[in-house]
């Protein structure tokens, strides 16, 4: 490779799977601008950070200039969106300009935003400021989490308007992922009844992502079983945090476990599973508590595409197919609840403290208490009872919450542990700053409507380090406001 490239492309994709995207140019923008270069994923990239802002970097990322090396792709997908089978999206507004291998692996260099592809549909390729920048912020923030995500390299702005209900200030987003291939993606071939690029695809992805399958006598049901674990995980993980992804369409699930596409995703303030803020999800289908059983049935739907490579007959691959989804469950609720359990400060996790631990949601559901900060103030009441007062606060049945915590502090009591031990296990799993939507509109609305990217800037940094204590930005985690239907978007 080339030693001054500003990426050292190796495109695995378009290099091994021909037939599985089109050929995509970006096209060029009025008047690219920097927002952003994330500097620590870059080196984590292997890429110079410095040699992404200049001029040169912030054309690529505009679209002005494909980079040596790059292989600009849009790839091909299908998907169950609300539950609907579309035989055909594909990349509408995103283009792969191929992969890099940094500290971490393989990862995809993709923009958003950049403008029509062959998949374009009636869309205009386009990506606003605002939903550019809430990727930017929650992708990043879920890194910092912890947890399996996308992750924002760049942001820059087109100096073109778009056009939504208003024009809007345009942007693109660089998009790392380690890799794009979505359970839709299997669908496209599966729905053509072509297996052979069913099992091509397997597999890539057996080779990209789970390597250790390779050469096992049963690869295709390893990879089932494999992917199942990951949502499995994610799932819970997104629950521990109080993350609603929003539009959990099969096209918008990564085979490799990782969160992907941050259109209407939003934390939860007051605990509430039936919670929903996206503006199209009128049944609720994706609400917070929904989210085990949509990642069941998407992995379902992975299945039927796998199934073909199980075994000649189909009522034996069917069988096969079935004997691992009913893993599922079993799968979540251990992550979940061994998570829950953590979270008031008992990692051991027996039955009883499960139980406990659910108890404390109910008592929040009645109490209309907010997630992130009632698990946040309970850590400092492990170590001090005195310190259950800032939390009972947080209820509007306040009897509901000290029959509870009398409960856990006699559990606590009887693990023989130091309070300050518990405290310091439990604030390393209950956050302090989750990007909370008023936070996030806050920084939306000073960059779209004063082009002032401080407040982006600030909640960013914040964010990086979400499980310490930072009393020079304490109200980035105060109660947030109340905000009746609120409401967020996909496609703007
Ligand atoms: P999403 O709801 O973000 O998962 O997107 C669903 C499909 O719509 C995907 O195929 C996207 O590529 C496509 N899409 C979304 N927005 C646009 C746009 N502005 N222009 C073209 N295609 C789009
Ligand atoms: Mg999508
Ligand atoms: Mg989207």
């Amino acid at each position: 490779t080339d030693r001054t490239a500003l990426f050292p492309f190796d495109n695995s994709y378009s290099r091994d799977l021909p037939g599985f995207y089109a050929s995509a140019a970006p096209t060029p923008v009025a008047a690219p601008a920097l927002v952003k270069v994330n500097a620590a994923l870059a080196e984590e990239l292997g890429l110079d950070p410095a040699a992404l802002a200049t001029p040169e970097g912030v054309e690529i990322f505009a679209g002005q200039r494909v980079p040596p090396g790059a292989d600009p792709i849009a790839l091909a997908y299908a998907g169950h969106q609300f539950g609907q089978f579309v035989p055909q999206l594909g990349d509408g507004r995103a283009i792969l300009l191929g992969e890099v291998v940094g500290r971490n692996g393989r990862r995809d260099i993709q923009l958003k935003g950049s403008g029509p592809t062959p998949f374009s549909r009636r869309g205009d390729g386009r990506a606003a400021l605002g939903p550019v920048l809430r990727e930017y912020i929650v992708s990043e923030a879920m890194a910092a989490l912890g947890i399996p995500t996308t992750r924002a390299l760049a942001a820059v702005t087109t100096g073109e308007p778009i056009l939504r209900d208003r024009p809007l200030p345009g942007a693109v987003l660089a998009r790392v992922a380690a890799s794009h291939i979505r359970i839709g993606t299997y669908q496209f071939f599966a729905a053509r009844k072509a297996t052979d690029a069913v099992r091509q695809l397997a597999d890539y992805t057996i080779a990209r992502h789970y390597p250790e399958l390779a050469g096992t006598e049963q690869p295709y049901l390893g990879l089932l079983e494999a992917v199942i674990g990951r949502q499995a995980a994610l799932v819970a993980r997104w629950l521990q945090m109080g993350f609603i992804h929003g539009v959990m369409n099969t096209d918008n699930m990564s085979v490799s476990g990782e969160t992907i596409d941050y259109g209407p995703c939003a934390f939860m303030d007051a605990y509430d599973p039936q919670t929903v803020f996206s503006s199209i999800d009128h049944m609720g289908r994706y609400a917070y508590g929904n989210q085990p059983d949509i990642a069941h049935w998407n992995l379902a739907r992975f299945a039927e595409c796998l199934v073909p490579l199980f075994h000649p007959e189909k009522e034996q691959a069917v069988a096969i197919a079935n004997a691992a989804l009913g893993t599922f469950p079993a799968r979540f609720y251990g992550a979940y609840h061994a998570g829950l359990a953590a979270k008031i400060g008992l990692p051991d996790a027996d039955e009883a403290d499960v139980a406990l631990a659910l108890d404390l949601l109910s008592a929040m559901i009645a109490g209309k208490a907010d997630f992130t900060l009632t698990f946040r103030r309970l850590c400092r009441a492990a170590e001090d009872e005195e310190a259950l007062s800032p939390v009972r606060d947080l209820f509007l049945d306040r009897d509901a919450f000290d029959a509870w915590a009398a409960r856990w502090r006699a559990r606590l009591a009887a693990t023989g542990r130091e309070g300050a031990q518990i405290r310091a296990g439990m604030e390393q799993v209950n956050p302090a700053f989750v990007p909370r939507n008023h936070l996030v509109e806050a920084v939306i609305a000073a960059a779209t409507e004063r082009g002032d990217f401080a407040p982006f800037e600030e909640l960013n940094t914040v964010l990086a380090t979400p499980y310490a204590d930072q009393p020079n930005f304490a109200r980035y985690a105060d109660l947030p406001p109340r905000m009746e239907g609120y409401q967020t978007f996909c496609g703007t």
